[in-house]
């Protein structure tokens, strides 16, 4: 029997082909799920409609989280989300997330839709953060989105793979965002293009999936398709209650690797990515005493329970000195915050809480920096203007950006 890589396994089984689809195939593959957000939704139901398609190919196979501009900062958004609202209703999606629900990525996998094996396409370029649970998840444009909204079907190239290995036991503090941004720094902003990067090893192993989820969002901070971590028990146990459907993990057969690279992190430093590259990685101690204007803990990068605790545990009984902006990536973290009292520990520190949802990530509103100022953010992009026109966005974990609010100037955590 032919061998292969999870890639290959995924787009041979979606593309129908009777033999293993080999790296740089093209290939029509079936779409398993599909998901647009407020924003590219709009764009995507123009395509549809101009390409004159009527109907979607199957309604319950169309996930609708609303997450960037959420709750509506102006009348135009209102109107282009009451647009969409109606449109979806039209089309029967009942897998429609309207604002409070939190950012597109979480959301996702919360409700099931990321299994292992499966071909999943999202409107926007952080979708490989699916692959956390073993899925070939990928972003695509709004033109793509309309097509699959049609047809359920898009042509693919079928990826390499590039293998990175990860060992050792991380230090303190260090975390899968110290070890996503120490692999950018190292590969480059496009040192995977339209590559599978699936990352294996004893470390990957040990990290939790919010961690995965965390390490596979950054793939595409260095050009990857795909960013994978092979299924396990804990896959299996993260997902239990939750699958949408029966599922069948894959895993990659050895020695089928287009390239391997290992990194021993026992000895990793916090990391920081400088503006405005997220390849611009240095160890936070490099750049400690830099003034720091605001702190933003959430997005799709690290808005889950365990950023959340990491930073609680940090602020607990101690006052921030940055303005601090925690936003919860969903509102299953927010109430998990809540009941477990890290909300409280967040707020007495002197932390604003947001609605869950991208909040100033995409520099639209509720939280976007003023001309210069600087923001310690657990975010994923810290390109110009990213989070409003003149700011300067250092990219680092939880853990760095909760020592930073305490102290007001970038900070190593420390116990
Ligand atoms: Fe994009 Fe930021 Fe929203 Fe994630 S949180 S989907 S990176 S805007």
């Amino acid at each position: 029997m032919a061998t292969g890589t999870i890639s290959q396994k995924i787009f041979s089984r979606a593309s129908g082909s009777a033999g293993m689809v080999e790296p740089g195939e093209i290939v029509e593959a079936g779409v398993d799920y599909a998901m647009s957000h407020d924003g590219t939704s709009v764009l995507a139901i123009k395509a549809f409609q101009e390409m004159g398609s009527q109907r979607v190919w199957d309604p319950e196979k169309i996930v609708i989280p609303f997450d960037h501009i959420v709750p509506a900062n102006n009348e135009t958004a209102a109107e282009l989300q009451r647009d969409v609202r109606a449109w979806a209703r039209g089309q029967n999606i009942s897998n429609f997330f309207d604002c409070g629900n939190g950012v597109c990525h979480q959301v996702f996998p919360e409700g099931g839709f990321a299994l292992p094996g499966l071909l999943l396409v999202g409107a926007d370029s952080h979708s490989c953060t699916y692959g956390a649970l073993g899925a070939f998840g990928t972003g695509v444009g709004a033109t793509d989105m309309a097509e699959i909204y049609s047809r359920g079907r898009l042509w693919f190239k079928v990826p390499e793979t590039i293998a990175v290995r990860v060992t050792g036991t991380p230090r303190p503090f260090v975390s899968a965002k110290d070890i996503a941004l120490m692999v950018i720094g190292k590969l480059g902003a496009d040192g995977a293009t339209y590559k599978t990067v699936e990352y294996i090893g004893p470390t990957i192993e040990a990290l939790s999936i919010s961690g995965r989820m965390t390490l596979c969002n950054l793939g595409v901070e260095m050009g990857a398709k795909a960013a994978i971590v092979p299924p396990d028990k804990k896959t299996h146990a993260w997902l239990a209650g939750r699958a949408r459907q029966p599922y069948k993990s894959v895993h990659s057969d050895p020695d089928c690797y287009d390239y391997e690279h290992e990194y021993d992190i026992a000895d990793l430093e916090p990391q920081v990515a400088a503006p405005y590259r997220v390849d611009n990685v240095r160890p936070v101690s490099e750049l400690e005493g830099l003034k720091v204007d605001q702190v933003f803990i959430g997005t799709c990068t690290n808005g889950r329970l365990e950023d959340l605790d990491q930073a609680a545990r940090i602020l607990k009984g101690k006052r921030v000195v940055a303005r601090t902006l925690v936003i919860p990536a969903s509102r299953e973290v927010l109430l998990e915050a809540l009941a477990s009292g890290i909300i409280q520990t967040l707020v007495e520190a002197g932390a604003m809480i947001g609605p869950p949802g991208c909040g100033p990530c995409l520099g639209a509103h509720m939280g976007v920096l003023a001309e210069g100022e600087v923001c310690v953010s657990t975010s994923n992009r810290n390109f110009p203007g990213r989070m409003g026109k003149g700011g300067l966005v250092y990219l680092a974990s939880p853990a760095t950006a909760a020592a930073s609010a305490l102290t007001g100037y970038l900070s190593v955590p420390e116990i």
